[in-house]
């Protein structure tokens, strides 16, 4: 299997080529597809599966179609995951001028409203300070949000993130699609999975 074989198009398929990714591993092989159909997907999925690039090409070609500020959020559960998330986007998303914002905790608010207030494309947050920003930053809100990730949502749960994954839920919009990744299903994943997606397809890593 080849990405351009996935429906990925061609300035991703060379993105993906300059990061040395020359064949989709499993996730990717078997989520892509879906995604790029506008289907919601569950991924069961660790961390070295190359989870991130099966949300990410299907979200970077969307946004490649359509271009607009805040159109995709990743929730993670801590700063480093956030961090190595936003990397990737950054990197697989270069050639089309992705701008993404990290949204942690331990960092300067005022450094993070400075670029919020750019209008990035995607933001990258733990649900604490993401939630922090919908309630404190003026101008910013999540109200044109057209993709939600979970990752590592079984991680977000045991952090006792439920509550302000409710209430991020009550301020973007529910016409979106939603890809949640776990690495584990259980019963509060599967609850959250199903006040959060849409008819979605499950695919095991
Ligand atoms: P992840 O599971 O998303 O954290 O990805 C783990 C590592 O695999 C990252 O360093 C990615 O850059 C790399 N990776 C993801 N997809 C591929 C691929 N199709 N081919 C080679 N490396 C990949």
């Amino acid at each position: 299997k080849t990405f351009a074989g996935l429906g990925v198009c061609e300035e991703l398929v060379e993105a993906c080529k300059s990061l040395g990714w020359e064949t989709p591993s499993k996730i990717q092989a078997e989520a892509i597809p879906y995604a790029l159909q506008g289907r919601d997907v569950i991924g069961l999925a660790q961390t070295g599966s190359g989870k991130t690039g099966a949300f990410a090409l299907p979200i970077l070609q969307a946004l490649l179609q359509k271009p607009q500020p805040f159109f995709a959020c990743v929730l993670s559960p801590t700063r480093e995951l956030a961090i190595q998330i936003s990397e990737q986007l950054e990197a697989l998303g270069s050639g089309i001028g992705v701008k993404c914002s990290v949204l942690v905790g331990g960092v300067d608010m005022m450094q993070q409203a400075i670029s919020l207030a750019k209008r990035p494309h995607i933001v990258v947050a733990t649900p604490g300070r993401l939630l922090d920003h919908l309630s404190n930053t003026k101008g910013f809100s999540l109200r044109a949000l057209k993709y939600l990730v979970l990752d590592e949502a079984d991680r977000l749960l045991n952090m006792d993130f439920e509550r302000a994954i409710d209430d991020i839920l009550k301020d973007i919009p529910k016409e979106r699609r939603t890809y949640l990744f776990s690495a584990t299903m259980t019963k509060k994943v599967s609850k959250l999975q199903r006040a959060c997606l849409r008819d979605p397809l499950k695919i095991e890593a």
